[in-house]
């Protein structure tokens, strides 16, 4: 029997034809489309998920072992994965025989097979959102879903931390690691150096020679490996990096050395011996660099060393950041009032670099309908991580979190107690992450560093950012406020000591201090006056990279 088997991300064609072999006799089809319940519940789409190759093996057993019983031409199955909406087709089966009979038996058996035998299940029906269809405009909307429980600073980075999970590992060449977070302790598979070698260009002699002559009676190049027992008044010319001839020598440099012909005289003697002992820097076994660090490019210099070309690393991310709000316009476009130019999407890709991922970014229309049918629910569902700028608060038109919930994603916490940075919403589908993010930039920028690095480093396999502690440099005057404050701040070198001076910022809507800040010192609740020199927790950010 002639066999086709497609797993897609794809829509499903409304036509299909039977493959060549299975042109004959009658072709009998099977559609499974997604029905508009599941449990009993409403659903709006429901998402598949497979193991590729697995189940398309099965698959193929199955129709080979059913067409021992039942005799026919040929079968075309075709099963989408990944989110697929009420009314579309989920698989499609496609079975031509000589007879009907024979193409109804295996058909019917395969659709019994293949749900007890192939790797491909429903994930997750995503539910319909009763008040999302005519949310936009609707205030009482804005407040579906479960009710808000305002976290503190450190509940909302615990639950971040507790519920994102360090993604699958992958194998990549060195020369794509960097930035990525390793996940395997790589130790030295031999000593460092393999053996003793000289530091200097000059020549090796007995280090219990006293001799002023010697005859030089070898050359060894760095290259080289020539072992040989020096004796007494003889020298061997050496070049930085040489393997030593033989135990108990040391090198003289070539500035105090005289030549002529093979002989030398030393004109002074180094106090060092001028080499590197084998294992000096590190035993055979050792752990060179361990897993959970991020690689820059000296840990990709040493794993290079230790003969690593392909390191157990963090999978890159992906990652979908969509911008909201109409008033919301292209850099290159002049202000009317009302609008403002979209700072956020070069922020978040700026505030990205560091962290090793493909960004996609888009605008949305600032209509709950309009931007859902926008969206491309596969891209979607590929997504590690999605941030939506803006609309996170409980305006009129801010329709985040009905959109994530639409999405599939459970709201774990929609307010923080933080200034600035309070209607930060935390949602989690699967391994998959969302943050809704106040569009105003400074909050922005305080919401990234404490809520999305956290997400980022726990999805990559790495340490959470953690606060320092640091002084201040000067006074910080404040009114008291009943939430904590992330303020923006620049870590200094000042009388000898690192400080960190605070910015003055005057709203969430501050434009101007986080750029040259690369630090958020953590003010307690109600703190009205800090003087100079007070100590205080502070998370360093991104750019503390770049400082
Ligand atoms: P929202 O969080 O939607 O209430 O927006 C709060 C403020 O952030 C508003 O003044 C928005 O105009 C501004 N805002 C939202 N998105 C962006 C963006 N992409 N770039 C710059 N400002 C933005
Ligand atoms: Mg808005």
């Amino acid at each position: 029997m002639e066999i086709e088997i497609q797993l897609t991300n794809s829509p499903i064609a409304g036509k299909i034809f039977p493959p060549a072999g299975g042109v004959a006799g009658a072709w009998l089809e099977f559609r499974g489309v997604v029905r508009g319940e599941e449990n009993g519940q409403k659903i709006a789409a429901l998402e598949y998920e497979a193991y590729p190759e697995m189940a398309e093996r099965e698959i193929r057993r199955l129709l080979e072992a059913l067409a021992a019983q039942h005799p026919c031409l040929a079968a075309r199955v075709i099963h989408r994965v990944g989110i697929i909406s009420v009314g579309e087709t989920a698989i499609y089966v496609g079975v031509a025989g000589r007879h009907r009979g024979e193409a109804l038996a295996l058909l019917a058996k395969f659709m019994d097979g293949l749900k007890r035998d192939v790797p491909i299940w429903k994930r997750h029906a995503l539910p319909v959102q009763s008040s999302a269809p005519h949310f936009a405009g609707q205030p009482e909307l804005a407040k579906a879903g479960t009710p808000d429980i305002m976290r503190s600073l450190d509940e909302a980075m615990a639950k971040i931390t507790l519920h994102c999970h360090p993604l699958p590992p992958v194998r990549v060449p060195l020369e794509e690691s960097i930035g990525r977070v390793l996940r395997e302790t790589v130790c030295a598979p031999e000593d460092l150096p393999a053996n003793d070698r000289s530091t200097r260009d000059g020549y090796a002699i007995l280090a219990a020679d006293a001799a002023e002559k010697f005859q030089v009676v070898d050359t060894i190049h760095a290259a080289d490996w020539k072992p040989r027992q020096l004796k007494f008044g003889e020298a061997v010319r050496v070049a930085t990096g040489s393997a030593l001839p033989c135990d108990g020598v040391r090198v003289v440099m070539q500035e105090n050395v005289g030549r002529n012909g093979d002989q030398i005289r030393i004109n002074k003697l180094e106090a060092g011996l001028n080499l590197r002992k084998r294992g000096e820097d590190v035993k055979a076994g050792q752990p060179l660099v361990s897993s959970g660090v991020r690689l820059d490019a000296g840990k990709l210099a040493l794993l290079a060393t230790a003969g690593c070309p392909q390191p157990l690393v963090s999978p890159r991310l992906r990652v979908l950041h969509f911008t909201t709000g109409d008033e919301i316009i292209l850099l290159d476009q002049t202000p009317k009032p009302g609008q403002i130019r979209d700072s956020n999407s070069i922020l978040i890709r700026g505030l990205l670099q560091n962290f090793s991922c493909d960004l996609e970014q888009r605008h949305l229309p600032e209509n709950f309908e309009a931007a859902w049918a926008q969206l491309d629910l596969n891209r979607i569902a590929a997504a590690d991580l999605v941030l939506i700028s803006g609309g996170a608060s409980v305006g009129d038109k801010d329709f985040t979190r009905p959109l994530l919930e639409r999405f599939g994603f459970e709201i774990i916490f929609s307010q923080v107690n933080l200034r600035p940075g309070k209607p930060l919403i935390f949602g989690i589908n699967g391994s998959r992450v969302a943050f809704g993010l106040p569009g105003n930039a400074l909050s922005h920028f305080v919401c990234f560093h404490f809520a999305v690095a956290t997400a980022l480093a726990k999805l990559a396999g790495e340490i959470a950012p953690r606060f320092l502690l640091g002084k201040l440099a000067a006074k910080l005057d404040d009114k008291p406020c009943p939430r904590e404050t992330l303020w923006p701040a620049r870590l200094e070198f000042s009388g000898g000591e690192v400080k960190l001076q605070p910015l003055a910022w005057a709203s969430s809507g501050d434009v101007t201090c986080f750029a040259a800040a690369n630090a958020l010192i953590r003010v307690p609740v109600n703190c009205a006056e800090l003087e100079a020199g007070a100590e205080l927790e502070f998370l360093p950010t991104t750019s503390m990279l770049g400082a």
